[in-house]
């Protein structure tokens, strides 16, 4: 069964697509926890970053590089930004297909809550 993500990556889903190259694809989320906040996912899945793999480390390197593009591109390079990645339960992960939220555009209270 295709994960939400890979539906967005078919359109079989719409989304406000931010950035996209061969490897990975960068949305608005649809509940924007911050006034800019972007996920930005590989095309590959890998569920979570627990279940990554040593094979995976040029694509996890190509998502991190990504990461600090994409912030520059949604305008977010000299506020500052936060990279989150949730994974499991405790972590509050709720779609089993890696993902960065960034998120920015106002300051972020640490700790998370
Ligand atoms: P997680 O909770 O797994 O770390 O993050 C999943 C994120 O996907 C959440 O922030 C949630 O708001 C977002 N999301 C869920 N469904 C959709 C959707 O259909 N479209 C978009 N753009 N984001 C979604």
């Amino acid at each position: 069964m295709k994960t939400l993500f890979e539906k967005i990556i078919a359109r079989e889903i719409p989304a406000q697509i931010v950035f996209e190259d061969d490897l990975v694809l960068a949305i608005r989320d649809i509940n924007p926890q911050a006034p800019v906040h972007v996920l930005l996912f590989p095309k590959q899945v890998i569920p979570r970053i627990a279940e990554a793999g040593p094979e995976d480390h040029k694509l996890l390197g190509h998502l991190l590089l990504k990461v600090a593009e994409v912030a520059d591109k949604v305008g977010l390079k000299k506020s500052g930004y936060r990279l989150v990645i949730n994974n499991g339960a405790d972590g509050g992960e709720t779609v089993p297909h890696l993902h960065c939220h960034i998120l920015g555009g106002r300051h972020l209270a640490w700790p998370p809550g």
